[in-house]
């Protein structure tokens, strides 16, 4: 049984986790490290949905600093996202784990579409399902996605695995003395433009009372250890 606090969860990755040490893409054998991570969080019992951006391939930001159509580079955007869904989907299976992938742009030879009860039902038979392609719409992030997701499948948190090991008061990479929140509140992180996740996600988190889990991901056993209660995290919430 599981010792977590939650019994369903979204855990939201960035592109960048799966890139390992290269400069960029795919790195199959890192892949297979964050999987590890995620069949032993789902080996305690929980039930588990995952969005993966698409950072470490396309961001439609860059494709548009660079002159590109900032829609048309942001479709490019989702189509990155659906490959390091089945990058992930496919290191899941070889460790055991039934995955789905289910993607907001369709793409039937390749995988499912957001069907909301579709996804339960997968839930329910202990599969791990994989929204991707965010929320299917440009000028969106995956972080919209994964809010939006978490509040369609009444997720009990989002948790956010990036490389920092939570919420800081300014950037711990140019201020020393930077100091990070056990909790804060939804409005702080608005107000005080804290970088979690993009406003339009933490604002629905905040109207759908779902509280941001913010970790690391690049320590091993890290996962299962915040979703145990224990672990270096900052959680986002009401009235913290
Ligand atoms: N994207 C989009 N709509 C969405 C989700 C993603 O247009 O609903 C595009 C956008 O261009 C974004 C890219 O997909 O830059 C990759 O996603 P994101 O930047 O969120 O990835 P991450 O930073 O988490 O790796």
């Amino acid at each position: 049984m599981s010792s977590s606090p939650y019994k369903r969860v979204l855990l939201k990755l960035s592109g960048e986790v799966l890139m390992g040490s290269q400069p960029f893409g795919i790195d199959p054998e890192f892949v297979a490290e964050m999987a590890k991570e995620v069949k032993a969080a789902k080996d305690t019992g929980l039930e588990i949905c995952l969005v993966i951006g698409g950072g470490n391939i396309f961001r439609g930001m860059a494709g548009a600093a660079k002159g590109m159509d900032r829609a048309q580079a942001d479709y490019m955007g989702m189509l990155a996202t659906v490959m390091n869904a089945l990058a992930m989907q496919n290191a899941l299976e070889q460790l055991g784990v039934p995955t789905r992938v289910q993607s907001a742009i369709e793409m039937d030879k390749v995988c499912e579409p957001v069907i909301r009860r579709r996804a339960e039902r997968h839930l329910e038979k202990g599969r791990v399902v994989i929204f991707a392609a965010g929320v299917g719409a440009p000028y969106f992030t995956t972080d919209s996605g994964a809010a939006l997701r978490a509040a369609e499948m009444k997720c009990d948190a989002l948790l956010k695995g990036t490389s920092v090991d939570g919420v800081y008061d300014s950037d711990p990479k140019t201020n020393p003395t930077a100091t990070r929140y056990a909790t804060v509140d939804f409005d702080t992180v608005l107000a005080d433009n804290l970088k979690v996740m993009d406003a339009s996600a933490v604002a629905l988190c905040r109207d759908n009372a779902i509280p941001i889990v913010v970790f690391s991901i690049r320590e091993q056993g890290n996962l299962a250890a915040v979703l145990a209660g224990e672990g270096t995290k900052t959680i986002v919430q009401k009235g913290a």
